[in-house]
C-alpha cells in the first residue's frame, strides 16, 4: 500500500485546491490512499471522500498547530485543541487516533525544540520525509530521531497544490494504523521541493490582492 500521509485542501489558509481536485490528483498518481490533514480543521474530509473513486482510501486527519511544531492526527474525527504537543497527543489517542510529529526539525517553519524524551515516549511516529522541507538536513534529523527512539517513520507530500500530491508517501503492508504501531512503514519519494514554497507565496499574495475568491 502507498498512502500520502499529509495532504491539504482549500480548508487550509495556504491552499486553494478544492476537495474534488485533491481526490482527482491522488487517484491520478496511483496512490492507494491519502490522509487529509488541513490545518486545525476536518471540514473538508467528507468532501474529499465524496469525490474519491472507490479504490482510493480517504483517511480523516488534521495537522494541529501546537505550541511547538505541527502534529498530524490520523484517524480522528475532531480537531484537537491548539495547545502543547503532549496534550494534543493525548487528545488524539483519546479519539483512538495515531499521532505523528510533522516536519519536526524544519526550523524554517514551526518546529520542536524541547520535551524530546516525553514526546518520543508519547508519539506513534515521526514524519521522516516531508516534500516541503527546503533543506534535506531537516528530514535527516527527523529520521535520526525516530531511529534513536525506535519510532515509526512516515512520508507525506504536504501538498498545497494538486501537482504536489504523492511527491512523498508511506509504504506499508496491511492497515496503516497497524503498520505505524508495529513500526513497519517506509517513507518514499522526494524529501525536498523548493518551488512549492514559492507557489504558496504567490498564492498568498494573490489572495491578499483579492484575485482569488
Ligand atoms: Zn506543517
Ligand atoms: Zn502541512
Amino acid at each position: 500500500m502507498r498512502y500520502d500521509l499529509q495532504v491539504h485542501t482549500d480548508a487550509s489558509p495556504c491552499s486553494a485546491t478544492p476537495p474534488k481536485k485533491v481526490a482527482a490528483a491522488a487517484a491520478n498518481t496511483g496512490l492507494d490512499g491519502i490522509v487529509v490533514t488541513d490545518h486545525d480543521t476536518l471540514d473538508n474530509v467528507a468532501r474529499v471522500r465524496e469525490h474519491a473513486p472507490p479504490e482510493l482510501d480517504v483517511v480523516s486527519g488534521v495537522e494541529v498547530t501546537t505550541t511547538q511544531g505541527h502534529l498530524l492526527g490520523i484517524d480522528v474525527e475532531e480537531a484537537p485543541p491548539k495547545t502543547d504537543p503532549l496534550t494534543v497527543i493525548d487528545d488524539i489517542h483519546d479519539q483512538g487516533g495515531i499521532a505523528v510529529l510533522s516536519h519536526p526539525f524544519d526550523t524554517m517553519r514551526q518546529f520542536y525544540d524541547r520535551n524530546f524524551p516525553e514526546l518520543a515516549a508519547a508519539v506513534d511516529g515521526i514524519e521522516a520525509t516531508n516534500s516541503r522541507c527546503v533543506r534535506p538536513l531537516f528530514n535527516r534529523q527527523a529520521r535520526a530521531f525516530a531511529a534513536h527512539h525506535g519510532l515509526a517513520i512516515t512520508g507525506g507530500s504536504d501538498a498545497h497544490f494538486p501537482m504536489e500530491v504523492g511527491r512523498a508517501a508511506t509504504e506499508f503492508e496491511g492497515s496503516l494504523r497497524d503498520a505505524i504501531r508495529e513500526r513497519t512503514t517506509t517513507p518514499r519519494g522526494r524529501g525536498r521541493y523548493l518551488s512549492g514554497h514559492v507557489a504558496t507565496k504567490v498564492q498568498q499574495a494573490r489572495r491578499a490582492l483579492g484575485e482569488l475568491r
